[in-house]
């Protein structure tokens, strides 16, 4: 064996080495997001049985919850450019300052679903 095929066989232990490593971290990863999947599942269902909870006790209604999410929704909107920084106070589809295109936001709503 010479030299180049010394350093070439080291060369590919390390790169297996950190492939190792990579999917360690990958399968990681998976198991943390499938974990935080399984606890937004159960604030779902807990937030519908309070709600449920609730709307047998105070008699509020689906409609007094959604305009109620939907203020919530307009006092968080404000939010940073990713394009420019600048913080963005409406809900228009692009920036102000630079006219870069936001991201479509996705109602509040739709967490609730289980
Ligand atoms: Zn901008």
């Amino acid at each position: 064996m010479n030299l180049y095929d010394l350093r070439q066989n080291q060369r590919i232990s390390k790169t297996q080495a950190e492939n190792k490593h990579t999917a360690r971290t990958v399968q990681e990863s998976q198991e943390s997001i499938e974990e935080l999947r399984q606890s937004v599942h159960k604030l779902s269902v807990v937030c519908q049985a309070m709600w449920q909870l609730l709307q047998a006790t105070s008699g509020l209604s689906d409609q007094a919850l959604l305009e109620t999410l939907e203020n919530v929704e307009q006092k968080q909107a404000a939010q940073n450019c990713a394009q420019c920084g600048r913080v963005q106070q409406s809900k228009k589809p692009n920036c102000l300052y630079c006219g870069a295109t936001f991201p479509e936001q996705t109602s509040t709503m739709s967490c609730f679903q289980v």
